[in-house]
Order: structure tokens, then sequence, then C-alpha cells
């Protein structure tokens, strides 16, 4: 396989592995392991051909820094770790939203970031 096809599939697995959203600094210290020499540039450049791909998909947070994860996932949402700023996926969404919704409107989507401590943190 050619070396940078090699490259982006590594990145690839970084973020099947990881199973949780990945900043490009995260993905660089993860993926390094199996790509020795690996450096933040060829990251950047690896997701940025994973998301026109469709392959990626980023996650945008409140105040943060945009995250990537695997695409296609079903509906969820996110925690966000205040201590070691890990971004991790919350499974389930209760879903209903319009007892909340103003009287008259109309409720299209939502968003839902959720912010505290991860295990390894709280641990
Ligand atoms: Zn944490
Ligand atoms: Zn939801």
């Amino acid at each position: 396989m050619e070396r940078r096809t090699r490259q982006r599939e590594a990145i690839w697995q970084t973020f099947e592995r990881a199973a949780r959203p990945l900043g490009p600094q995260e993905t660089l210290e993860l993926a390094r392991s199996d790509v020795p020499g690996l450096g933040i540039a060829t990251v950047y450049r690896n997701i940025k051909a994973l998301v026109a791909e469709e392959r990626l998909r980023a996650v945008e947070l409140p105040g943060a820094p945009d995250r990537y994860e695997v695409a296609g996932k079903d509906h969820h949402h996110h925690f966000h770790c205040r201590a070691c700023d890990g971004v991790f996926e919350v499974e389930t969404c209760q879903g209903d939203f319009d007892a909340i919704t103003p009287n008259g409107f109309s409720l299209e989507d939502h968003e839902i970031t959720l912010y505290g401590l991860c295990a390894r943190c709280a641990g």
C-alpha cells in the first residue's frame, strides 16, 4: 500500500478504535504508534480528506474546537469532560422536547451537550 494511503487508513482506524470524537492532537497521539513520524499537518490533511469522503463528520461543540467522529451514526449527543477536555458519546436521547417548546412554536431540531467529569476523571 502506498505510504499516503497507509497513513490515511491508520488515521481512520484510530477513529474507529477510539469510538468517540477526537480532535487533531488526540488523533496524532493515538495514531503515532501505528505511523512512526506522523506529524500534525498530515493528521489535519487526512481528517479533511476523510470528511470530504464522508467517512468522518465534524462535531461542533459550543465554545470548543471541532472534534471529528465516524460518520453515519444514529442520532446521539455528546458529553464534554471539563477536566481532560475529552468528548464522549451519549447514546440515548430523551427525544421529546415538545413539552418545553413555547406554545405555538414549531420545533424542528435540538442540540444537547452534557458537561462534567468523565468516568476516569471522576474516579
Ligand atoms: Zn475526563
Ligand atoms: Zn437528541
